[in-house]
């Protein structure tokens, strides 16, 4: 039987010293997922995002992927079993082109990355691999470009390349579009949109109008507790939220 969730959390709680940033939060994606984590700045977003990819360990709470508990996983095991978080590119593949990357990540997922006695250029069944990734994220024309050269919203594309070169069934963004022009952003969003529905993506955006338009479900974080959980048209009607943002005109 196919396990109802992809990935779930049970009463997680995280704090530094007394203060609590993430307190009792239990939400719960099913596959195919497109949830929107939404709150005000401070409200214990990227902490969530920290714990469920192992970078943070939990106070108290679980972590579940499937029906397995990951809540003790190093981040590495976690990205092996299929759950991934976008990283920025480290400056091991800032001076590569974008298919040499994306290359070098789906070699090292296949444990060949060392085994340098063939050509990363004799590797077609990877190059074949990297370029239907590549045409996925709109990158095919960059392909033989210096991934340092890209402009910025480029580089985020080749960065969500690299993390579905590792074949989560799970993604995790945190702001994946901040800082990029609004017209860069939102390709970012419709190349995350047209993704397979075997990758499930939890994601973090203050963007209300990308939440509002990519998300089937959004969880509202308000000073690290849920405040509430439901479809865009349930949240967008929520009195509750609308206080919450009052005075944010950044996030309206
Ligand atoms: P968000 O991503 O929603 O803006 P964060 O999860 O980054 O919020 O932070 C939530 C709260 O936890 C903030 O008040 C922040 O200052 C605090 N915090 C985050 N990380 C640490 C840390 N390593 N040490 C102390 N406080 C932290
Ligand atoms: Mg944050």
């Amino acid at each position: 039987m196919t396990p109802q969730y992809v990935l779930r959390t049970e009463g997680l709680c995280r704090q530094f010293g007394t203060f609590k940033a993430n307190s009792d939060v239990s939400i719960a994606l099913p596959h195919g997922a497109r949830h929107a984590l939404i709150g005000p700045n401070g409200a214990g977003k990227t902490t969530l995002i920290n714990m469920l990819t192992g970078v943070l360990p939990p106070s108290a709470g679980q972590v579940f992927l499937r029906e397995e508990n990951i809540t003790s996983l190093p981040q590495s095991v976690r990205v092996k079993r299929g759950l991934t978080r976008t990283f920025q590119i480290n400056t091991l593949f800032w001076g590569l082109t974008v298919l040499e990357s994306v290359l070098l990540a789906i070699c090292e997922r296949k444990g060949v990355a060392t085994a340098w006695w063939r050509p990363l250029s004799q590797r077609t069944e990877e190059i074949e691999e990297a370029m239907t990734l590549l045409r996925q994220l709109h990158l095919e024309r960059d392909a033989q470009r210096i991934t340092r050269s890209l402009p910025y919203g480029r580089q985020r594309l080749v960065e969500i390349a690299l993390a579905l070169a590792t074949k989560p069934s799970v993604l995790l963004l945190d702001e994946p579009a901040a800082g990029i022009p609004a017209g860069e952003s939102r390709e970012i969003f419709e190349v995350l949109a047209a993704l397979p529905s075997d990758v499930s993506i939890l994601f973090i955006e203050h963007d209300m109008d990308i939440v509002f338009r990519f998300a089937q479900r959004i969880t509202v974080l308000v000073g690290g507790k849920v405040l509430t959980d439901g479809t865009p048209a349930e949240i967008a009607s929520d009195p509750r939220v609308k206080e919450v943002y009052l005075g944010e005109s950044e996030h309206v």
